[in-house]
């Protein structure tokens, strides 16, 4: 049987086909865009605690870099294979090309469960990947960043590393470092505050009053707990459920995102959480008849099994591939408002995109620079695909690849690719 992750990559293709075809485009778009360009693979030792070798594999994948250098994160997580970064790559560069930004996609990762490795361990074996990626990336071609299981600890160990290797700092090499060395102001928050403004936007289209509106979070990690911290100061919405690889938490009257993320920093997870007065399971709180739903966990989260629990209007795809694309069509056909993740969670490499340019340029901006101009990106993409899927009749995710794709397509064109 196919491998989860592999079924994913085939349903991207597809989605990328149907993309094409309507775009009236020849085969050679479709035949480049199927698969990222060049990958890596590498085995990266690492010397334990207790003095063994521990042998990782990690990955990075470019998947088309005609737009400019190849962006995206770096995963750290037990079910990370080949196929999954390369899917997660392919993601990129569409998400990028949606929003305008000057880069190609890429994505990187290695199988292990962070968790379980000290803060030594952690750190030899980031700086052993960076070494043995050392010619692949750089911040003239490939730029990583952060994704599950990294965060802006790792990106600074990566820093580090690509500078002593070339012998000069790059601060560009990577971003979403801590803000100290060369980060950007805003670019924690920046994939939630994406979501959000995503979110906003979709309600107003469709009419729907967002203060005092029922929010739905699975993962409450950096980009759930930021969503649901936005969702209640920028809408005034309350966050009623939050679902995570602990447990699940449930308040009709809210459950204080702030005061969660707080509890979360401290016990790793939503389970136990004072404020809650009853359990969830995942798909309980999928079933939440609430008015938003925000998975911002893993891909193939929702799926034909479970999309008929889901109740909410407008659902808006923090994560990466939350929803299958057989069951986004579904909640469409009945309904539900889908905002597709290359839209909704592309604030994060916005910002992203930022702070490169904030390295580049050794000029650094303030907040509200740095909000303001995502604020921008984020609703001209937004109005772009919207006013799309109701000219052309599509779903909001078609919408998004479509004028992804006649965008590349035009740069590969004109570059004689194809
Ligand atoms: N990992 C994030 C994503 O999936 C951010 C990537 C980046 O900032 O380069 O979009």
């Amino acid at each position: 049987m196919a491998s989860k992750s592999s079924e994913t990559l085939r349903q991207v293709q597809a989605q990328i086909k149907e993309a094409c075809d309507l775009l009236g485009l020849n085969n050679n778009y479709y035949e480049i865009l199927k698969q990222p360009l060049r990958t890596l693979e590498v085995t990266v030792p690492v010397k334990m605690d207790d003095g063994t070798v521990r042998v990782f594999t990690g990955y990075r994948s470019h998947h088309n870099d005609v737009m400019g250098p190849a962006k995206g994160g770096l995963r750290y997580h037990p079910d990370v294979d080949f196929d999954e970064v390369k899917t997660l790559s392919m993601w990129m560069t569409f998400k990028c090309s949606a929003i305008g930004l000057p880069y190609g996609g890429a994505k990187g990762g290695i199988t292990v469960d962070p968790k379980e490795l000290s803060a030594g361990e952690l750190e030899r074996l980031t700086r052993a990947f960076t070494r043995a990626m050392s010619d692949f990336i750089g911040d003239d071609r490939d730029i990583p960043a952060g994704d599950v299981g990294t965060n802006a600890q790792v990106m600074a160990w990566i820093y580090d590393e690509m500078s002593k290797q070339k012998g000069y700092n790059m601060p560009g090499v990577v971003t979403g470092k801590p803000v100290s060395i060369g980060g950007s102001l805003g670019r924690t928050e920046a994939t939630g505050r994406g979501v959000i403004i995503a979110l906003r936007e979709a309600a107003k289209r469709l009419g729907i009053e967002t203060k005092g509106a029922t929010v739905a979070l699975q993962g409450y990690g950096n980009v759930g707990s930021h969503a649901g911290m936005l969702a209640e100061e920028l809408l005034g919405a309350k966050v009623v459920g939050v679902q995570d690889h602990t447990g699940g938490v449930y308040n009709e009257n809210g459950l204080d995102a702030k005061a969660l993320a707080a509890y979360v920093a401290e016990n790793g997870g939503v389970k136990g959480y004072p404020g809650s007065t009853r359990e969830l399971t995942r798909d309980e709180l999928f079933g939440l008849d609430v008015d938003f739903l925000i998975p911002a966990a893993l891909e193939n989260q929702i799926t034909d099994e479970n999309e008929h629990v889901i109740k909410a209007k407008i659902l808006v795809e923090a994560a990466n591939g939350p929803t299958t694309a057989s069951a986004s069509k579904k909640l469409w056909d009945r309904g539900v408002f889908v905002v597709p993740d290359i839209l909704a969670n592309a604030g994060g490499v916005t910002v992203s995109y930022f702070e490169w340019v904030q390295n580049l340029q050794n000029f650094y901006w303030s907040l509200e620079e740095v909000n303001g101009r995502l604020e921008r990106l984020m609703v001209e993409a937004f109005d772009a695909i919207y006013e799309q899927h109701n000219e052309l009749k599509i779903d909001m995710r078609t919408s998004a690849y479509v004028l992804a794709i006649r965008r590349l397509a035009e740069a590969m064109e004109l570059r004689g690719w194809a």
